[in-house]
């Protein structure tokens, strides 16, 4: 009995370790599988998650070479752009060109005189330069410079061929223009200094002291004037001012402005300028307006008795 149990025993250990070592691994087996399958999953989803971020990682390099394209293209716009505004100019000048221009456009002024008043001054010189550099004269007239660097200027001016007029020994209105003696006294004054200062010339061109239609005037400028052509002076205003005395510095471009406008409604044209060592301004547009008489092809040159008078109360 004893024996048949113990088999019986033996049998069911043996039994159960067989299932044992089928089944378990099978378990194990598909435990794995299944855990296997969860940490593939976890790698894709890894993996992806570097992918992104690698995309969407911004590199320098990469950048600047987006942005070079970028800028590469606008270039090429604006050049294109710039293409087709040359073109549109072009093609306005043919017409300009083409265009039969008014009798007064192309012939008006014929002459110009550029004045310049109360020098000599520390610009005399400038003045003098750009004048020689484009080939012109000028007219300069001038006040009595008790300063002895600008002394010289009276005769260089006369050298160089340029007009020299006379203009105001002292430029003080109220004493000027006082009575008529003193306007004949410094009339005189100014014409005896610039004939000691010269070795001997006397001046032909006055100009009056703040123009002929000075309202500083208490005296009969009328009378000053036939008083003039007795002493073998003859006067000269001006038909277009630059402006450049109204304000303490009138801006260049203003200057310009105000030398050139309305040029063309007068066959020649008297520039009023001033050789002064504050207008700085003078001397920096003076180029310019030579450059915009010159070209409308007008003769750029010294007053004389062929030229034109322009007084205002003619
Ligand atoms: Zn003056």
């Amino acid at each position: 009995m004893n024996r048949t149990k113990r088999v019986k025993t033996l049998k069911k250990l043996i039994v159960g370790t067989v299932i044992a070592l089928i089944i378990l691994p099978t378990i194990l087996c598909v435990i794995l599988f299944v855990y296997s399958r969860r940490l593939q999953q976890q790698i894709y989803i890894l993996t992806d998650r570097v992918a992104v971020a690698e995309e969407g990682r911004d590199d320098p390099a990469e950048q600047y070479e987006t942005m070079q394209d970028t800028y590469r293209q606008e270039i090429d716009e604006l050049t294109s752009k710039i293409s087709d505004l040359e073109n549109e100019l072009t093609s306005l000048r043919d017409l300009e060109k083409n265009e039969p221009a008014s009798e007064t456009k192309t012939s008006w002024p014929k002459k110009v005189y550029l004045t310049f008043d109360d020098g000599p001054s520390g610009h005399t010189q400038d003045i003098l330069d750009i004048l020689d550099s484009y080939g012109v004269k000028g007219n300069f007239f001038v006040c009595a410079t008790q300063n002895e660097d600008y002394q010289k200027f009276y005769r260089k001016i006369l050298d160089e061929g340029h007009m020299l007029g006379i203009h105001s020994y002292t430029h003080v209105y109220e004493d000027i223009y006082a009575s008529e003696e003193a306007f004949r006294e410094d009339v005189l004054a100014i014409r005896s200094f610039v004939n000691e200062q010269t070795g001997g010339y006397n001046a032909t061109y006055y100009r009056f002291p703040g123009g002929s239609t000075n309202l500083h005037a208490r005296i009969s400028i009328q009378s000053c004037a036939e008083w003039l052509t007795e002493q073998g002076l003859v006067y000269y205003d001006w038909n277009i001012s630059s402006q450049d005395a109204v304000n303490p510095m009138q801006s260049k471009e203003s200057i310009v402005r105000n030398a050139t406008f309305g040029c063309e409604n007068y066959e020649e044209v008297v520039v009023l300028m001033h050789d002064l060592g504050n207008k700085d301004t003078t001397v920096e547009a003076l180029p310019e307006i030579i450059e915009y008489y010159q070209n409308l092809g007008a003769v750029i040159s010294v007053i004389d008795e062929n030229s034109m008078r322009v007084q205002h109360d003619q």
